[in-house]
């Protein structure tokens, strides 16, 4: 999938600016049935922008998303609708997210009135506790007339989750979805995550900035520079054998609670403008390995094991490449 962005003195705009950002260009990625797919990048690389064309919201540039394997720009009406209700979207601010007047069980039973027609009543109350339940706020009815602001931003983050949850559906787009909370409750909203997807079969994007929670809690990996994949495939193969440099340099400035010392948080210099993106690979004007081809060529995909997956001229089959690549080896 491609996206541009038109924008005027800098700012998005509807219709004709002439200026485009390139916000993602020709990205392809595939989410698989009870699996978790991280997506890595700095700020503004975005990530969040194809999450949304994921679930819809913006429309395509160029490409074609599929749901088992049926094009989704072409689904009309009802059928369209129905897929929009199976992928659900998980923000990053909960506290945004929800009507602060509502109760939660005015907010969930909304949810579920839209998602499950037939329901009214007690079936209705019986599906909200059934997903308060799921996403461990019990008992239930200790939650239910409680309002947005009594809750705290984990507790909020789970309810997020159960609204999702009340459209069936068979993929989550989850946006940074513990980055804005305290760090000692992040891993048990990860850990509902990682149950919901494999309880349900379901696929789930895991939108992030910090490759470390990447390698822990996603089955595959996806890093993203300047509105483009560069590396992808099995998070194990993408965190230890990283071969793309951007990747590389994203894991040496992560910080690693192992080893000590503020020489640890490295500064990785800026991402490039996306108005005016860098030509061939866009990383180029960043990388120490940098060959002539690399400023005017856009490079790979080159397959560096089952499904690890680099774009980057220095898993190219030739002498100069070859040369570099031992050099980056050290
Ligand atoms: Fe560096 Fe060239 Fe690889 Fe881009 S393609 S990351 S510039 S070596
Ligand atoms: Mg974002």
């Amino acid at each position: 999938v491609t996206k541009h962005f038109p924008v005027r003195g800098g700012l998005p705009v509807r219709g004709g600016g002439r200026k485009v950002v390139h916000a993602v260009e020709d990205v392809s990625l595939s989410l698989y049935a009870g699996r978790i797919t991280a997506l890595v990048g700095e700020s503004g690389s975005g990530k969040s922008t194809l999450a949304r064309l994921l679930a819809q919201l913006h429309p395509l540039t160029g490409g074609e998303v599929r749901l088992h394997g049926e094009p989704v720009g072409a689904l009309r009406g009802r059928a369209f609708r129905d897929h929009v209700r199976k992928v659900q979207l998980i923000l990053q601010d909960p506290f945004g997210s929800f009507n602060p007047v509502a109760t939660i069980a005015g907010t969930l039973g909304r949810a579920v009135a839209l998602h499950h027609r037939g329901k009214r009543g007690k079936e209705r109350t019986a599906v909200i506790d059934d997903l308060l339940t799921r996403i461990n706020l019990v008992p239930p009815a200790q939650f239910t007339a409680k309002y947005p602001h009594e809750l705290s931003g984990g507790q909020l983050q789970r309810l997020s989750i159960a609204r999702a949850l009340a459209a069936d559906p068979e993929v989550f787009l989850a946006d940074e979805p513990v980055s804005s909370l305290d760090v000692s409750i992040r891993l048990g909203i990860l850990n509902l995550l990682r149950r919901l997807t494999e309880e349900r079969n379901a696929a789930m994007l895991y939108v992030t900035h910090d490759i470390a929670s990447a390698r822990y809690f996603a089955t595959d990996t996806a890093v993203m520079y300047a509105g483009q994949v560069v590396e992808s495939g099995p998070s194990e193969a993408v965190t230890q054998q990283a071969a793309h440099p951007y990747t590389q340099l994203l894991i040496a400035s992560a910080p690693d609670p192992s080893r000590a010392g503020a020489d640890r948080v490295r500064d990785i210099g800026q991402p490039p403008s996306l108005i005016d993106p860098p030509s061939g690979c866009r990383f180029h004007p960043r990388c120490p390995y940098a060959m002539e081809r690399c400023g005017s060529q856009v490079p790979g995909p080159f397959t560096l094991s089952p499904g690890h997956v680099a774009h980057c001229w220095l898993y190219a089959d030739d002498d100069e490449a070859r040369t570099r690549r031992a050099a980056n080896a050290e």
